[in-house]
Parts: C-alpha cells; structure tokens; sequence
C-alpha cells in the first residue's frame, strides 16, 4: 500500500518539532510490550542516553523512561526524590518552567522555599549560597537548564558547585538542552537529569527520561506520591524484565531510537550543537537586518529558543503576523514573559539553514504586507 503524505509546515517552536522522515516512518510498527525487539530497544534507547550525558552504568547512573511529556517526566522525579518526611526544595526561577515546578511541590504537599529572578537575569550564585546556609534543613535543590521561557541558559555548572558545597541533591530540568547543549552529568554534579522525547533528539512526544546517579535513585525508594509516577518502581520494573509497568509509547520509542541513532550519525551532541548555532546565528543576523531586537541580551542568549520584542510600528499584531506566517507554512511561537511582549522562535528540530532562510523571506514579506517598517 502506497502511503501519502503531506508536506507538513515547519515547526520553529520549543516542540513538538519538525522531525525526520525516517523518525515518522520508524512508527509504521506494531511492537508488543513484552516483544523482545521491543524490549531491546528500550535497553539501546537506556544506554544511548546514558552516552549523550556522558556518563555510563559502571560509573553509577541510570536511564529510566517515564510515559508522558516532559512536565511528567519532571513530576516523577521531584514527587519521588524528595523525602515524605524532611524533604525540603529549594526551587531556582527564572521563567515559567521553573514556576511549574514550585507549583508541583505545593500540589505535593512539599516544603519549598523559591530564589525568583526576572526572565532576562541569571540567578544569583551568592543567594544560593546564602540561602542553603541560613536553611540547611534544604534537602534538594532544582534549576532549570535552558529556560525555554526566554531562551536563557542558566550556569547550571557553578550552581551545582554552590549545591554540591551544601551537600544537597541536584535536579536540572535541562528538558530544551538535552542532546544539543554539551552536558557531562557527572562533572555538572547532577544528581536527577530530566529531559524528554520530543525536543533536541528529535523524537515524537510520548515519554519523558531521567538520568539518575544511583545513590540519589535509591534514596527514591517508598517517596513517591503518586503510583504512576513512581520514578524507582519504574526504574525497578525495567531494570527486573526490561518492561515498562504500564503501557509503554511502543511507537514512539521505536521513533526515538531512529532519533538517537540519527543524532549519533549527526556527530552527536557536539553535531547537533553546531546545526543549532549555525541556525541560531543565522536567524539572529537576519531578523536583526530586519530591525527586530532581541530580549535577551546576547551573551545570556541560548541558541535553542530566541525571543523577539513586538516592534513598536503601530501596524504590527501579534496574532496576524502569526497567521500569516502560519498560512506560509511557517509556524512561530507567542511569548511567555510575564512583563514583556514578546515571541519566539526556535532553532531546533529537523531544520537547517535553508529553512531558516525561508522563514526569514517570509518575515520579510509579511512585515510588508501588515505596512510595518521597523527601519
Ligand atoms: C518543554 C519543556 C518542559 C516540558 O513541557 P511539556 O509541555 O510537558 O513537554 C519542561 N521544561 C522545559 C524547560 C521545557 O522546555
């Protein structure tokens, strides 16, 4: 049977994202749950993630899978890692994300105490500092990597320094860098790393992972809050049949595994970083020669995610220029700042120069045809 497809629009957004045909056509299956093809892929898939953060069984981390987005991916660890009695979370923010994860721990009913810092700043290494030393019943500490929020990267290095100093446990939400932005999880002293299927692998959406340094896994064991999301019953499921507790997203495993294996063929980590910087900077001078600024100022500027400030020009509307791209086959993101009109648009995913190029012509046009100059 012939299979048609439609050219889809491309994806300039923190995910789902553009993805290879060869991802897509590696869902054409019906795998059982407990087929032994299956079940290797789900080990290929364990150890592939394990090599991306550059760190290995033998040194004493693990791969679990969890079902679900990202966000429940960030909900097992921070309801299983924190203690029923005496777990206390100290939450580092700086954008949305980081608020979804204060949030979690008052759904779970876990102590928390929050550093908060505008979107557009680092969060301040001497605070943290301060705050583990006035607060040492602080158990864990959690920061988000790349805050997809505005596109910052966080230093998550020196803040695993000052946590690590404090002898706390270390959760990164690195959800939007994983597999793009080069992360040795052992010499960042990370001790829960959380990413998902759907952002710089490539994959499809269906499933979350975390890699764990064993101790810290261990220390999960009869935490969890919730009987899903319980990250070492999950852990110990696969670990004792290699299978997964509930049903797993066959298909989207099987599509995760042609994405590690593309991004492997890429080069890896540094591969796939230096596609994403190569679009980043062409889009950053092309939007730049157009007359958009960014909000970000450029040193703190990852090269995942970039937001643009609304320019001033009466003429522009948001939701027109969106549509309008869109109805081009050119899909953006709105903002999410909270003080800030802005909106974004992302370098990752299956795309290169030449689509960045594209969505810049139409940028172009479409100012025209709204009457806005921003020169
Ligand atoms: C995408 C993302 C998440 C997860 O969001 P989902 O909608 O659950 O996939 C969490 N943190 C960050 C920083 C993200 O970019």
């Amino acid at each position: 049977m012939e299979t048609t497809l439609t050219k889809d629009k491309l994806l300039f957004t923190p995910g789902p994202l553009t993805t290879s045909m060869t991802v897509k056509q590696a869902m054409l299956r019906d795998l059982g749950s407990r087929d032994i093809e299956f079940i290797n892929t789900v080990k290929q898939v364990r150890n592939g993630l394990l090599v991306m953060g550059e760190v290995s069984q033998a040194q004493g981390y693990e791969a679990v899978l969890m079902q679900g987005s990202g966000t429940f991916g960030v909900e097992s660890v921070i309801s299983s890692a924190l203690p029923k009695v005496g777990g206390h979370l100290l939450v580092i923010i700086n954008g949305a994300y980081g608020d979804r994860i204060a949030k979690m721990a008052d759904v779970h009913g876990i102590t928390k105490t929050v550093l908060k810092y505008a979107e557009d700043e680092y969060p301040s290494l001497e605070d943290i500092d301060s705050t583990l030393q006035q607060n040492p019943s602080i158990t864990h500490a959690v920061v988000v990597h790349c805050e997809t929020t505005s596109g910052i990267f966080n230093p998550i290095k020196a803040i695993g320094e000052v946590v690590k100093k404090h002898g706390k446990t270390y959760i990164v939400d690195a959800m939007s860098s994983f597999g793009a932005v080069p992360t040795n999880i052992a010499a960042n002293q990370i001790d829960f790393l959380v990413s998902s299927s759907n952002k710089c692998i490539e994959g499809v959406p269906g499933f979350s992972f975390s890699i764990i340094q064993k101790d810290a896994l261990n220390a999960c064991k009869g935490n969890a809050r919730s009987l899903s999301l319980d990250l070492y019953a999950q852990w110990e499921g696969l670990e004792q049949n290699g299978q997964f507790r509930f049903t797993p997203p066959t298909h989207t495993i099987l599509a995760f595994w042609q994405a590690v294996q593309e991004h492997t063929a890429e080069g890896g980590v540094i591969g796939r970083s230096a596609r994403y910087q190569k679009n980043y900077n062409l889009l950053v001078a092309g939007m730049r020669d157009l007359g958009f600024k960014e909000y970000l100022s450029p040193e703190k500027q990852g090269y995942i995610i970039s937001s643009f400030l609304y320019p001033e020009d009466a003429n522009f509307d948001f939701k027109k220029f969106y549509e309008l791209l869109n109805s081009m086959d050119y899909v953006i993101y709105p903002g999410k700042l909270s003080q800030v009109d802005c909106f974004r648009i992302g370098n990752i995913g299956h795309i290169t120069e030449v689509d960045i190029r594209g969505l810049l012509g139409a940028i172009k046009d479409v100012l025209l045809e709204m009457g806005v100059s921003l020169k």
